[in-house]
């Protein structure tokens, strides 16, 4: 199966996405997890990826291309994609790549989700510094909190500061909110709910998947 998750920032993308790769056997590619991750790393895309992720801007065509190519490579029984496509060129870049190897997506799940739940989950949000999995803060003042899961320490996100988020919301608006008419043209995308905890988002998308 090939799926791609499309949505705002704080729609629950990620979380999802981890735990529909997870419950399918499928690998997840994380566009903005092999981002951090190449950051954290200070690798020479890292170090070019940084200033871009900070103002909330798209990454360069270049590099998201180059880490993409690395790990679709080991993606090639199918994928949870998510932060990739997000926009319309990178839409050509996926449909190329998919046609080499005479494949096409089965579905686009679109996470929908109100501003004021955005505004609600991103300050409060923290992730594990080692599997990635995001969390809600439980009291404002405790950022040295540890993964239950692994127990490395959960970190706030620098792009998650209010000035970035508004941003990366108005880059979401004019670059991938266009890619939803666009799947919606080709009948492959599923709307779902993004409101309410993990459990019922993804409830939603395994039987919207169905
Ligand atoms: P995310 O973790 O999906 O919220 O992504 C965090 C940041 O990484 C975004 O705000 C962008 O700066 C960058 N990013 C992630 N995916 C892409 C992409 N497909 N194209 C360009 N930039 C991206």
């Amino acid at each position: 199966m090939r799926v791609v998750l499309l949505g705002p920032p704080g729609s629950g993308k990620g979380t999802q996405a981890q735990k529909l790769g997870r419950s399918l056997g499928l690998p997840h590619v994380g566009m903005g997890d092999m981002l951090r991750e190449a950051v954290k790393n200070r690798t020479p895309l890292g170090e070019r990826a940084k200033e871009f992720m900070n103002s909330g801007k798209l990454v360069p065509d270049s590099i998201i291309l180059e880490l993409l190519g690395e790990r679709m490579e080991g993606a090639k029984e199918g994928f949870i994609l998510d932060g990739f496509p997000r926009s319309l060129e990178q839409v050509k870049r996926l449909e190329a790549l998919l046609e080499r190897e005479r494949e096409k997506l089965d579905a686009v799940i679109n996470l929908k989700v109100r501003e004021e739940t955005i505004l609600r989950r991103i300050p409060g949000r923290l992730v594990c510094s080692e599997c990635g999995q995001v969390y809600q803060r439980a009291s404002p003042s405790s950022s040295t909190q540890r993964c239950p899961s692994c127990d490395a320490p959960l970190f706030s996100r620098a792009d998650d500061v209010s000035d970035t988020l508004e941003k990366r919301i108005e880059t979401y608006l004019e670059h991938t909110c266009p890619l939803i008419d666009y799947y919606e043209k080709k009948g492959i995308l599923r709307d779902i709910s993004g409101e309410g905890n993990p459990k019922e988002v993804f409830d939603r998308i395994v039987k919207a998947l169905n």
